[in-house]
């Protein structure tokens, strides 16, 4: 069953988003693409003629209310894009009255799913390794069914189009779906938009296939990195990991951002790279800074000859060149994680040259995935979002699809 094929009219839908929007301290939006990457799916069942649940979560609560994390503070913003008022269930588990009381063309944002600790499943309050943690978390899960079958009796169709928490088993990501039938359930269109932005990085690669992938640490990242050694040509490793393959190959990094636990594993990603026949790219250059801050003192200087008491911010010129020759030919391409501090205007100037590369790519052809956190707010940055080829909302969940895992909220629904 797919969104397009199913007639909303006289349903009432109960449909699981990602408005997990950032506020600031005042409550406000500060960002709010979330809101409008799920418009799509919302307003496709208003205009069938059905009437909406919206539930969604924000922040981590862990299972207890936080008036701060409070998805009432989003209400009038909803009610703003799906032009209409937006009603409100401060309590999403005895919100079956209002749910009945819909009608056509009505809609209902329940309160954050995590002010509950069934969402997640998971016991509060009891250390792993107490002995009686097996049996809360036996509890719990069984509380996690009660809660996902009280969310499911408030519908007659079940959509899910939060792709950033598919890779979770929770009971509105996943657990929900055992309440309805096969053709009650269904992707919504920034799901589907997602799998298959992912199915073309995977299947049917066009090559060569350069991926690259920044941010801070090797060990975050230890588990894509492995599983794409099988998939791609060129292997970009940048950001803060390069340091802790500078040192891992005998060089001095000043003060930069090092996992010295991580030496050996750097060694074996070299080693396994040159096994799988990867043309494994880290930088040879960098823009060290005396101080960890924009207007700090910088120098160019080889990553292996970094001066005590400096740190590398970004690439320097020469790794650039390298680098973005080797986007610049590709024909897929994926990003994940920037090359340096992009925060400090004085430190993008690497992945805003990654980012410039990956447009060029694009226009030649290639297909380009954008995803993670970062890299997002990267692109963002510079104004190029629109000009690759897809930019995933997921951040953890996007990594888990690429490894090739199964997405817990994607298998409820297809089996
Ligand atoms: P991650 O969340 O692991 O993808 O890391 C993203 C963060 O890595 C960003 O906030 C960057 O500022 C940071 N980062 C990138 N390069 C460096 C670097 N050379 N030193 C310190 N932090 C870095």
């Amino acid at each position: 069953m797919t969104i397009d094929n199913f007639n909303f009219n006289g349903k009432k839908a109960i449909v699981r988003v990602d408005f997990n929007v950032p506020l600031d301290e005042n409550g406000n939006i500060t960002d709010d693409t979330r809101i409008r990457g799920a418009l799509p799916t919302l307003k496709k069942i208003l205009a069938d003629g059905g009437s909406l649940i919206i539930m969604s979560h924000m922040g981590k609560p862990k299972g207890k209310v936080n008036p701060k994390l409070s998805l009432s503070q989003i209400k009038d913003a909803v009610a703003k894009y799906l032009e209409r008022p937006v009603e409100f269930a401060e309590d999403c588990a005895k919100a079956a009255d209002k749910a009945a009381a819909l009608k056509p063309g009505e809609v209902l944002l329940l309160e954050n799913l995590r002010f509950y600790p069934e969402e997640e499943g998971k016991p509060v309050g009891i250390d792993k390794e107490d002995p009686a943690y097996d049996a809360a978390k036996k509890e719990m899960k069984e509380r996690q069914k009660e809660f996902s079958k009280t969310l499911a009796g408030y519908a007659d169709v079940y959509v899910n189009d939060a792709f950033g928490t598919a890779h979770r088993r929770h009971a509105s990501t996943a657990v929900i779906a055992d309440y309805f039938d096969a053709d009650h359930k269904m992707l919504g269109y920034l799901m589907e938009k997602e799998v298959k932005a992912v199915d073309n990085i995977l299947s049917d690669i066009k090559r060569p296939f350069t991926a690259i992938m920044g941010g801070s640490k090797v060990s975050t990242k230890i588990g894509i990195i492995e599983n794409l050694m099988d998939k791609v040509d060129n292997l970009i490793l940048c950001g803060g990991m390069t340091y802790t393959f500078a040192k891992a190959l005998g060089g001095n990094i000043g003060k930069s951002i090092c996992e010295d636990d991580k030496l050996q594993l750097a060694l074996d990603i070299i080693e396994k790279a040159k096994a799988k026949g990867v043309n494994l790219l880290l930088a040879v250059d960098c823009v060290a800074a005396d101080d960890f801050k924009n207007d700090a003192k910088t120098m160019i200087c080889s990553v292996k000859e970094i001066p005590d008491g400096w740190e590398g911010l970004d690439i320097g010129p020469e790794t650039t060149k390298l680098f973005c020759d080797a986007i610049k030919n590709a024909k897929t391409i994926l990003w994940n994680g920037p090359a340096g501090v992009f925060e400090f205007d004085n430190f993008d100037k690497g992945s805003r040259a990654v980012a410039e590369a990956i447009v060029e790519a694009t226009k030649n052809g290639a297909f380009s995935l954008v995803g993670g956190g970062d890299s997002v707010a990267c692109v963002n940055k510079f104004g190029l979002a629109d000009q690759v080829s897809y930019v995933s909302t997921g951040g953890g969940a996007l990594l888990e699809a690429i490894e090739g895992k199964i997405l817990p909220g994607i298998a409820a629904i297809r089996g």
